[in-house]
Order: C-alpha cells, then structure tokens, then sequence
C-alpha cells in the first residue's frame, strides 16, 4: 500500500467514528449470535471503533471491547490457511438454489456488501441456510498453500436456528467479471447507506465457480465481535476479475483482510461430492 492511500485510509478510517454504533449494531444482528445486552454493551466502549491497520488493527481486535474478546481468545477463528487435506468419509451435498435478486448495496466502512432479497438457499447435507448477503475482501483472507489471491468472495448465509455458513470464492486476476461489473456500476457515494437499484437484478449464482470441490471446517466471522461456530465452505475453483476491478475495489475499500488464524485442534475437510440445483 502506497502513503497515500494510507493516509486515505487513515482518514476514511477517522471518518467512520461517527458510524461506530450503526456498525458495531449491524455487525453484531448480522452475526446472529449476539444479543441486544451485548450491542449495548461494545457501545459503551468507544474503542469499539475497528480497522484492519493501526492501532485499532486485526492484532488488538480483542482488547477494543469486551464484546470482541473472543478475537484474541478464540481457538476456531478464522480465516485460515487451506491444504491439501483428508477427503470427508461421507459424502458431503451441496445444493444450491439461488434466484435472482433486486441490487441492495451496502459500503459499510469495512466492505462493499449486497443484501439479498428472501428466498436464496444453499442446503449442506440436507441442512438449509439462507443467502443474506454477500460482501469482498482484498486481498484474499483465506490463503491456499500460503498464497493469498487478489479477493475473495463471502456469501453468507443463516437457518432458522441463525447458525451461519460461508461459501468462500477465490478471485483471481484475470478476465473482466460481468455480474462484478453490475455491482461496482452501482456503488453507493455514501458510507453506510444502502443503495437500492430495484431496475438491477444480481444473481449470485453468476458469483460461484464450478462447485466441484469444497474445503470445510467450523471458524469464526473474521470481523470483530469474531463469533465462531461458523460452517466454512471454502470453494477449490476460483471466479476472474479484471485487474481494473480489483483497482476499483481497492480504490473505494483498501485492503480488508484480517491475518490467518492457527487451525489449533480443527482439522480441515475436503468434500466428496457436491450438487448444484438444476
Ligand atoms: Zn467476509
């Protein structure tokens, strides 16, 4: 990162202060683990205000709230390093029945992120999650064999219990990304409100690569309050992105990735087999 877009960093980073309920609220809802008392309580704390650089950075996440302590404690945190590992000794199936959905879209101060419309599901051995949203980090958090690629895609989805799983995409650089191309073509100028272009349809599916094969184990959100019991399903293929896109991203974002977390006593899965819905 150059000093000048540090220093853009840095001041984005300052500018956000104002936010720091809005989002420590989002986060926490989306999060679906912690309750009102707990979204009160970080907002007692004013520190609560995160980056991913500075002071405020991925390494003190858990000292800026009681709320975040799980960042600096947890043992299944996220992202982490995938390796070749052992295939499940079950089958592992995955469907995925995604429509299309009118564009929502959201510059949090940490990502740009689409909300998605009711309706979009992933079922992961019978077990059926709704799609919520879907948001970008650069570069990649997850890393394959210690190499980071330009972005990676999270898609976020929660069940009726609100458990969480994430399907994780790589995006390399390469070929220009139509549906990217729709979403950066209707980036919000303001920070933290979100954007609605009911005449623009996204469809995630045009977000998967071949879901061939996917790397599995239990991790943690890997943005502060960090919850864990998180169902990662990191996907082996990879989606293109121009490197215009990945600029453009980076130009409005800056780097969002936090550090790879140890696997501790977590042992990663790949899956045997996977279905896509017709
Ligand atoms: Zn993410």
């Amino acid at each position: 990162m150059t000093e000048t877009a540090k220093n853009r960093f840095r001041l984005k980073s300052f500018g956000l202060h104002g936010f720091i309920l809005l989002v420590t609220l989002t986060v926490l809802a989306g999060s679906g683990f912690a309750g009102d008392k707990e979204a009160e309580h970080a907002n007692d704390h004013h520190t609560a205000h995160w980056t991913y650089e500075g002071d405020n950075g991925p390494g003190h996440w858990g000292e800026l709230s009681p709320a975040f302590v799980i960042c600096k404690t947890g043992r299944h945190q996220s992202p982490v390093d995938i390796k070749e590992s052992k295939k499940a000794d079950k089958e592992i199936a995955y469907k995925v029945d995604y429509k299309a959905s009118p564009l929502k879209i959201i510059n949090n101060g940490h990502t740009i992120q689409v909300n998605y419309a009711p309706g979009s599901t992933i079922a992961i051995n019978g077990k059926t999650y709704q799609l919520i949203q879907f948001h970008f980090h650069h570069p990649s958090e997850h890393t394959f064999t210690g190499k980071d690629y330009p972005m990676e895609l999270h898609l976020v989805h929660k069940n009726d219990k609100g458990e969480l799983a994430v399907v994780g995409v790589f995006m390399s650089e390469g070929k220009e990304n139509a549906a990217i191309k729709t979403i950066w073509d209707n980036l919000p100028d303001k920070v933290n409100v979100e954007k609605s272009v009911p005449s623009v349809n996204i469809d995630a599916s045009e977000l998967l690569p071949e879901m061939d094969s996917l790397f599995i184990y239990s991790g943690s959100l890997t943005t502060p309050p960090c919850s864990e019991d998180v169902s990662w399903n990191i996907v082996r293929s990879h989606i293109e992105v121009s490197k215009a896109q990945i600029d453009k991203f980076t130009s409005v974002v800056g780097k969002n990735a936090r550090p790879v977390q140890p696997l501790n006593d977590r042992q990663l899965q790949e899956s045997k087999k996977t279905v896509t819905a017709p």
